[in-house]
């Protein structure tokens, strides 16, 4: 079992601040600036470029694809890490789309994040010939299966919503009609047991910098199921998914396996920062995780329906339909939320009207989803989102 009170300790919180926004931006963990120190002087200082071998940096991207692995039921070795989340899409719906080359559609969601769905517009664009995106209302997305789709790309959680998809079932179906399917995890890895060598999955993508804790900017991840990784071909075809890198040959000839998938340089300082964020996720028991995220968001949804008429669940109510987030619309929503955050509490808001809030059981507890209630209630009470100073709008919300 995961001791949850223990792992609290291992984050920095600023004092006086309930963090509800760690599916955006996870926390620092206390390791990681000692973890960064030691890599910036003891490593980059003090070894120089004898660090890629000294210090196992080329080995970081497949070393921390693994233990990312444990936390989303890939098998060992088909995880590597690098590049950030729209790049890894890109690739895994190339390599994805080339394995029904007699099939033009992706298929995917209106709720997906826009950043998937303009990936596919640019990849279908540059393919031409007929290649399309056909996106469909999630609950839509069972029955517009059919064997004129190549790819069905999804994300497991909605951004916005927290909409779960049934991942097994929309796998399995998709696998009937020949689908191939692309699995992007940005709010699933970390936010709940994820199988998908069990699901039997084809690729999936996700980030770390949310739910994983690795700081602004933390690599992005790939897998590839292990019976496609030898074939697969990845559209951006660098020198570090070559099989011989420092054999500086003039032709590409893959990696084998996920290696493939690496393109340029990996960000050595934002990978020790994940390592250290991996340190806690290694104690960390998926289930347990999950069982208190939904005690927690339900904890969250009772107090806000009680005190706040004002605000309309945009949610699943049904813990096993949801994510690890929950989210109310309110057309003040912006609003809203700055006064929220001046109060203390910080969570965000995504147009038009969503306020969000992410459940974070390494660091949130009962008695935080209690305040933020109190929070909430009282800038709801009091209209606090009438203060002019909280409409204008900042550049990231
Ligand atoms: C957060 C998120 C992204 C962000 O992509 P980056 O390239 O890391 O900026 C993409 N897709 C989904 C589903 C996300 O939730």
């Amino acid at each position: 079992m995961t001791d949850f009170a223990a792992t609290k300790a291992l984050f920095h919180l600023p004092e006086g601040v309930i963090y509800l926004d760690g599916n955006s931006l996870g926390p620092l963990p206390r390791a990681a600036s000692d973890r960064l120190r030691r890599t910036v002087e003891d490593e980059w200082g003090d070894m120089l470029i004898t660090g890629w071998n000294r210090a196992g940096w080329m080995e970081m991207p497949r070393r921390l694809g693994d233990r990312i692995g444990r936390l989303i039921g890939a098998e060992p070795g088909s995880v590597v890490l690098g590049d950030t989340l729209s790049i890894k899409v890109y690739q895994a719906l190339a390599a994805a789309l080339e394995m029904r080359p007699d099939r033009r559609v992706i298929l995917s969601d209106s709720g997906n994040f826009p950043s998937d769905l303009y990936m596919a517009q640019g990849l279908v664009g540059l393919l031409g010939d007929g290649y399309r995106l056909r996106t469909v209302a999630p609950e839509a997305v069972a029955d517009a299966l059919s064997d004129e789709i190549a790819v069905l790309m999804l994300t497991e959680v909605d951004y916005r919503t927290g909409r779960k998809h049934d991942m097994a079932a929309l796998t399995a179906a998709a696998h009937e009609k020949g689908i191939v399917t692309v699995w992007d995890l940005a709010h699933s890895a970390g936010a709940l047991p994820v199988d998908l060598a069990g699901t039997r999955a084809d690729f999936a993508v996700g980030c770390t910098y949310k739910y994983l804790n690795a700081g602004p900017g933390g690599p992005a991840f790939i897998y590839v199921a292990p019976r496609h990784a030898q074939t697969a071909r990845p559209a951006l075809s660098g020198w570090l998914g070559h099989e011989a890198p420092f054999a500086f040959d003039a032709d590409y000839r893959p990696a084998e396996g996920v290696e493939r998938m690496r393109v340029g340089t990996p960000p050595i300082l934002q990978l020790a920062a994940l390592d250290a964020s991996l340190e806690i996720w290694d104690q960390v028991d998926m289930n347990a995780l999950r069982a208190r995220s939904i005690a927690l968001c339900d904890q969250f949804i009772a107090g806000v329906e009680a005190r706040c008429p004002a605000l309309e669940i945009a949610s699943p109510r049904d813990g096993a339909r949801r994510g690890s987030q929950v989210s109310f619309a309110f057309e003040q929503g912006y609003a809203a939320m700055q006064a929220c955050i001046a109060k203390g509490l910080i969570g965000d808001f995504r147009a038009p009207d969503i306020m969000r809030f992410g459940f974070t059981p390494l660091y949130i507890d009962q008695s935080d989803v209690a305040r933020a209630v109190e929070i909430i209630a009282e800038v709801m009470h009091d209209e606090l989102w009438r203060d002019p100073a909280y409409q204008k709008r900042a550049a990231v919300t």
